[in-house]
């Protein structure tokens, strides 16, 4: 099975994401974990992406979508991908849909986790201490927030359209949110 987990900055995507890696042996496939990579390893991309990330905002879609073809185009991943972080607008969407059907693969389910912003401030601060993403700043993730919830409503639009929606709530604790995404995938497994 394929997996679309969304959320704000901060919302716990990446902690669930590994989580359900695990227990459905399925593989994680977070852009911006690949687009930190490419500039932590200084390459010609990371260097052109950096400012950008730093300033909160989005890479182009197309250095995106290049990003996941990747994966989707690797039989090794076949209908074994958790799509974290992506799709983040609509063009992406559709985008992701093309790729599907090009790969000859689907999504079975899109999760989408609701964390208000106080908490989002809380845990991005937190976060910064233990991993120090030069994207955790109080006003950047203010930013990355803002930009996230103008984008993402016409995603939202696109996969409840399809039935593939699953809401959860992401205020609550890391197992709990776990348990409930585990029962929405093991429902739709059958
Ligand atoms: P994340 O780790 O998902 O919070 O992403 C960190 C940063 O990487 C974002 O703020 C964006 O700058 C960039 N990024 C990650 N995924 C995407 C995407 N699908 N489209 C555009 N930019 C992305």
């Amino acid at each position: 099975m394929n997996i679309v987990i969304f959320g704000p900055p901060g919302a716990g995507k990446g902690t669930q994401s590994n989580i359900i890696v695990e227990k459905f042996n399925l593989h994680q496939l977070s852009t911006g974990e690949l687009l930190r990579k490419e500039i932590q390893n200084k390459t010609k991309l990371g260097e052109e992406i950096s400012s950008i990330i730093k300033g909160g905002n989005l890479v182009s879609d197309k250095i995106a979508g290049d990003l996941i073809e990747k994966y989707l185009s690797n039989k090794i991943y076949k209908n074994r991908l958790i799509f974290d972080g992506y799709p983040r607008n609509l063009i992406q969407a559709k985008n992701l849909d093309l790729l599907l059907k090009k790969y000859d693969q689907k999504i079975d389910i899109v999760l989408k986790l609701t964390v208000s912003l106080e908490t989002i401030k809380k845990r991005i601060l937190e976060r910064k201490n233990l991993e120090n993403r030069v994207d955790d700043d109080e006003q950047i993730a203010i930013k990355r927030f803002t930009n996230y919830e103008n984008n993402i409503k016409p995603v939202i639009d696109f996969y409840k359209q399809s039935n593939l929606l699953k809401v959860v709530d992401g205020e609550a604790s890391i197992s709990k949110i776990s348990g409930e995404i585990s029962d929405l995938i093991e429902s739709i497994k059958g």
